[in-house]
């Protein structure tokens, strides 16, 4: 069984063919998969689509849209928490890459920490964005105290950085660039990280693995990545799919009843 842990199928990119990537991915044998709505506008549809049996729903409001954000909508997070489909906070977290300066910084560590306290008042773990500021956010997690369990969804730092957030608590989310040519930094990474501690994700429509590279990503490209891990860890493709889809299961505690 194959979970993507991390899709954005509301995005608009899939408005002419939604039903159907869904349903290919399944056909492929993708079974679950996780809808990241990390966006106040995206709540709504991510609940239309967590009537889908095997679809659940990680609801947050992404740091680059943090600015945006009015006090009633840390109030409807709040209400979504509690949804039963609803199985993490995120992706919330530090993206430095457009913007770094003081002034968004801070609103993005506001947002950061109200956030993190809704995941921890009702016990969800988190889905952590990290953009350009690795060392930032390591610092910033040692001082806060009790943080969630949760993922680094898209891990893109150094193996000192790795070793740290695994330390902390975090699994390691792996996608797409991972399957490029020149990702030997994170190829090396995944060797020395024990499966235990990698989740895989899609982040799709974004960062479509090497063989799709530059077209639309799907949920169904995910088998790419477990492929990667196979390659690269020398372990057989069922045992990578075997070994997330645990860790998947027992981190965002997925009841399917
Ligand atoms: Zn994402």
């Amino acid at each position: 069984m194959i979970i993507d842990t991390h899709v954005h199928m509301s995005d608009s990119k899939f408005n002419f063919d939604r039903e159907i990537v869904i349903q290919k991915a399944f056909e492929l044998g993708v079974e679950i998969i996780f809808e990241i709505a990390c966006q106040t506008d995206y709540w709504d549809k991510a609940l239309r689509l967590s009537k889908l049996d095997n679809i659940f729903i990680s609801f947050g409001i992404h740091p680059n849209y943090t600015s945006k954000v009015l006090a009633k909508d840390y109030d409807k997070l709040e209400s979504l928490a509690q949804n039963k489909k609803c199985i993490a906070i995120g992706e919330i977290g530090l993206d430095y890459h457009y913007d770094c300066s003081v002034q968004s910084i801070n609103i993005q560590k506001k947002s950061f920490v109200k956030q993190l306290n809704i995941a921890r008042k009702y016990n969800k773990p988190v889905i952590i964005h990290c953009r350009d500021a690795y060392d930032d956010m390591i610092n910033f997690l040692e001082e806060y105290k009790c943080i969630p369990k949760g993922v680094i969804h898209c891990f893109s730092g150094t193996l000192k950085q790795a070793q740290m957030l695994i330390r902390s608590g975090f699994l390691l989310g792996i996608d797409g660039p991972l399957t490029y040519k020149n990702s030997l930094n994170l190829k090396q990474i995944i060797l020395r990280t024990d499966i235990s501690k990698l989740l895989v994700e899609t982040d799709c429509p974004y960062i479509a693995p090497q063989k799709y590279r530059g077209k639309r990503n799907e949920p169904s490209y995910i088998i790419e990545v477990l492929k990667e891990i196979a390659s690269i860890k020398n372990l057989s493709f069922n045992e990578v799919v075997d070994v997330t889809t645990q860790n998947a299961i027992k981190l965002f505690k997925i009841n399917f009843s």
